[in-house]
């Protein structure tokens, strides 16, 4: 319905709409209309189906309805966010002249519109569209078929500034995409086919797929260079695929905010290897950043954030989704963290003066687009303050560590002199936009005062003439009134009039309107006055807009100080939360080096700990010991606390790499390369993969991927098959992992059969969650020992369950005469592992007949007819 007009019939406006929507394929037009935003034809069906506003219609285009709906202005925010949060993009088209103007063009002129921004989900600024917490990332995806990398990756949070550009081997994509977890991320056509289904693995991210001019790396290292200045940042030093990604990623932000400079900052080259590499399916299985329901609450950054602002927050968040690879950094890291864990009372101060630090961040970005406002400008001033006064905190404290030291010192260097202007010229409690004014402080600008004070002043003789008026008028009830429509004026009650209209007044007092009750005029005077009122706001205001602006100028002019102020704040906030954390939750530093070494002494899972605790119960801390390739598998009933163990030793390797004391009493960790947690697959219905698929393709990956540096955690893998298959596959993999990858696991198992592993390799060994029975029903210790679990306690669980007494019992005595049928015959012959090539099928389980049916039977239940019956029946089974 959206071709170019093919007719005169064409409205001047609709030929407008159709132009400029021409030129924004893939976007929602808001196409602004006074107080509301518009939106015509598909764009229209869409966000009413959306939004659940009501489509309308409004005139005709060739011959047919055109479909309509809008959003007020003052309410376009919310809605924006709900159509971005749905994976839509909205252009965002204004009136770029007074409508005045387009009058004197003449009657059928329509008023000059244009595209002033375009909101995507990766190119978010705006405080309300922004969740405060969470980074909000845009990336670029380049593929190159000839050059030193297979593909790069670069990628910006364009309200904070923060730039990177990684290269990116092909195997390591998908883990760098799931840390990164951009909101939005750009690439060519063709890129987007070499991804082919994997695309879809990432969940959430907007796919915008732009033309492959984007990615021209010649045309990327001009882009780069007239963004930033040479000096700052050299083209050259990215690779082909780096500087095409960049150069993509700087023109697609370009674009989307229409030519305002976006500030972003120097971009850092990263280096995948210097990450510790976490693919999805383990991030989701350990529930790093999010539960698998995606709620923050409930995983282990929801537990472990005490971060006092929201910057600190998205800092952690950062370094819990790229724990470092080298013993250096982290041990830098656990220096600073230790040394507020020594110095609690240090660690409390600085928590304090942090909380008075906003987010200074995003609210400079949002000044450099020109969108920001006195609050941001104020925001900044107190952050500045914090941080000075933070600085000082810090002189006062000896041998802090060199991070720390150097945190001081930055803080120390933050633009004082800005704060003190900023907060002697705003107001306490500013508005949020510049607009309206009424944000400069009295008695900052002599100029402003007077004009204010002539305001005031004029006010206060307009309320003398209302007295005046009275008296010369006799009517007692004459009031002045003010409103947007009219402005100042007299109002008398209707019946009074009419004394007004006689001519003794009439040349004085000037009809204005009339109203069921009232009536009301204005006087030459009150004119006069009025005119001098609108004078003085229109001086203050233009007066109060030169200020504005000036102090903006002198904000940005302070970009790369402030940024490094924010920075150190940001390092601070997550320093001494951990620091706090490690003190109230009994953590300890982890010893870190390059050894082999995952020696864990009553270790605990952060999160489970916290959710027993919270029901009072204890939590039962355990050892693991995997140094230098050591296996655990790990057998015990359901409910035992099997991957609350497993897990919580994942947490810990990735805490301890975060910088981060750990929930252990002691922990000794060679640093770990890459993490996979795997947990038994449920059915990947949507991805149409059965559970055995997932699982075996998992599995694979870890195989072919995990080093000796590796730490793999297995949970019940091989479940979702026939026992034998699984069983067997289960066995060659932890054979493999033994003889080939050499790398530290833990493996949890309901095959028993596997603990006859420990005979036959030499570094796996056996472990069982303990369980004491009590009374008839089971007691989980939750405790790690060695050895095999003896049974599984299956029925016992599923008493536990609710499962009706009837079938429990029925369950028990099947289970006895399996039990009795298997121990003649050796527990099984996996000593052998050929056998398995020819596995017969498990047998039937070898029940009495009789017994079966004298079970069955309820003698209440029974008409004497199938009692007869019955005793037919028994005697043919003899
Ligand atoms: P499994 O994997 O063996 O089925 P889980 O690890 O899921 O068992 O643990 C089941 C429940 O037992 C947990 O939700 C938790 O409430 C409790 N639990 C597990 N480990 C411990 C522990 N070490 N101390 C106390 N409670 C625990």
């Amino acid at each position: 319905a959206q071709t170019a007009p093919a007719s005169a019939a064409v409205t001047p406006m609709m030929a407008q709409f159709l132009e400029i929507k021409a030129i924004n394929p893939g976007y929602l037009l808001f196409y602004r209309m006074g107080d509301f935003y518009e939106m015509f034809f598909e764009d229209a069906e869409i966000a009413a189906a959306a939004l659940g506003i009501v489509l309308t219609r409004r005139g005709k285009h060739l011959g047919e309805d055109i479909p309509m709906c809008g959003v007020p202005i003052h309410a376009a925010q919310d809605y924006l966010r709900k159509l971005i949060g749905l994976g839509h993009k909205v252009a965002i088209c204004e009136q770029v002249e007074d409508p005045a103007e387009a009058r004197k063009r003449g009657s059928k002129s329509v008023v000059k519109r244009d595209v002033v921004r375009l909101v995507t989900p990766g190119t978010l600024t705006e405080d309300d569209l922004l969740p405060p917490r969470e980074a909000n990332y845009l990336a670029a995806l380049s593929m190159l078929r000839h050059g030193e990398a297979d593909f790069a990756l670069a990628w910006a949070d364009v309200s904070t500034g923060e730039t990177a550009v990684a290269d990116v081997p092909a195997e390591a994509l998908m883990d760098e995409l799931a840390r990164i977890a951009p909101a939005e991320l750009i690439l060519a056509p063709a890129t987007a086919e070499a991804l082919g289904t994997l695309g879809q693995a990432l969940g959430r991210v907007v796919l915008s797929k732009v033309e492959p001019d984007l990615f021209e790396s010649r045309k990327a290292a001009e882009r780069i260079g007239a963004v930033f200045p040479l000096a700052e940042v050299d083209p050259t030093a990215f690779s082909r695929a780096g500087r095409a990604a960049l150069g993509a990623l700087l023109a697609y932000v370009g674009e989307s905010q229409k030519g305002a400079p976006v500030a972003l900052r120097a971009p850092a080259a990263e280096r995948v290897a210097a990450h510790m590499a976490i693919d999805l399916a383990t991030r989701n299985s350990l529930e790093l950043l999010t539960t698998q329901r995606g709620e923050v609450r409930g995983s282990l950054l929801g537990e472990i954030d005490c971060c006092v602002t929201p910057p600190g927050s998205r800092l952690l968040a950062r370094r819990l989704a790229a724990p470092l690879a080298q013993p250096d950094p982290v041990n830098a890291r656990l220096d600073m963290v230790e040394a507020l864990v020594e110095e609690s009372r240090l660690c409390t101060q600085l928590r304090e003066g942090l909380k008075a630090a906003p987010d200074l961040t995003r609210g400079l970005t949002r000044l450099a687009l020109d969108r920001g406002g006195p609050r941001d400008l104020l925001s900044i001033a107190r952050a500045v303050g914090a941080a000075g006064a933070l600085a000082e905190r810090l002189a006062g404290a000896d041998a802090l560590p060199p991070g720390l030291a150097a945190i001081a010192r930055t803080l120390g260097d933050a633009p004082a002199g800005l704060a003190e202007a900023l907060s002697a010229a705003l107001d306490d409690s500013p508005p949020l936009s510049a607009r309206d004014g009424g944000f400069v402080r009295a008695g900052f600008d002599a100029a402003l005062d007077r004009e204010r004070a002539l305001g005031t002043e004029t006010r206060g003789v307009i309320a003398a003439l209302q007295a005046r008026l009275g008296e010369e008028t006799g009517l007692k009830s004459l009031k002045i009134r003010h409103n947007n429509v009219l402005g100042y004026f007299l109002e008398v009650p209707a019946a009074q009039g009419a004394r007004l209209l006689e001519p003794e007044h009439r040349d004085i007092f000037i009809h204005r309107q009339s109203l069921a009750n009232a009536m009301r005029f204005t006087t030459p005077e009150l004119a006069e006055l009025e005119g001098a009122i609108a004078r003085a706001g229109q001086a203050a205001l233009e007066i109060e807009a030169a200020i504005f602006s000036r102090l903006v100028a002198e904000t940005l002019a302070q970009t790369d100080r402030l940024r490094a102020t924010a920075d150190a704040l940001a390092e601070l906030d997550v320093t001494a939360a951990l620091a706090h954390l490690a003190g109230t939750r009994n953590f300890c530093r982890p010893e870190i080096d390059d050894s082999l070494a995952f020696a864990i002494e009553g270790g605990r899972h952060p999160v489970v700990e916290a959710m027993v605790s919270a029901a009072g119960q204890p939590f039962v801390a355990n050892d693991c010991d995997l140094s230098d390739a050591g296996l655990w598998l790990v057998t015990g009933p359901n409910m035992g606390g099997k991957s609350t163990f497993l897990r919580q030793n994942a947490l810990i390797a990735i805490l301890a790499q975060t910088g981060s004391f750990v929930p252990a009493q002691r922990a000794h960790i060679g640093v770990v390369d890459r993490v996979f947690s795997r947990v038994g697959a449920s059915d990947d219905i949507a991805g149409g993969r059965s559970t055995f698929m997932v699982e075996m393709v998992e599995t694979a990956a870890i195989l072919n991927r995990a080093t000796q540096r590796s730490l793999v955690i297995l949970d019940e893998i091989g479940r979702g098959t026939a026992t034998f298959d699984g069983l067997s596959i289960a066995w060659a993999t932890v054979e493999s992992l033994h003889d080939e990858t050499r790398c530290r696991g833990l493996f949890a198992t309901h095959f028993h059969e596997m603990t006859a592993l420990a005979k036959t390799l030499a570094r796996v060994s056996n472990h069982t969650m303990t369980v004491r029975e009590w009374e008839g029903e089971v007691v989980f210790l939750h405790e790690v020992a060695a050895g095999a679990a003896d049974r599984s306690y299956g029925i016992a669980v599923a008493k536990l369950a609710g499962l009706p007494e009837t079938v429990l019992s029925r369950a028990r005595h099947v289970l006895a005469a399996l039990e009795q049928r298997s121990s003649g015959t050796p527990a099984i012959v996996l000593d052998d592992l050929p056998l398995f090539a020819h596995a017969a099928p498990p047998p039937k389980p070898d029940v009495n007949p009789i017994d079966d049916m004298l079970d069955r039977i309820r003698p209440d239940e029974l008409t004497p007819r199938a009692a007869i019956d019955l005793v037919y029946e028994l005697k043919t089974l003899r």
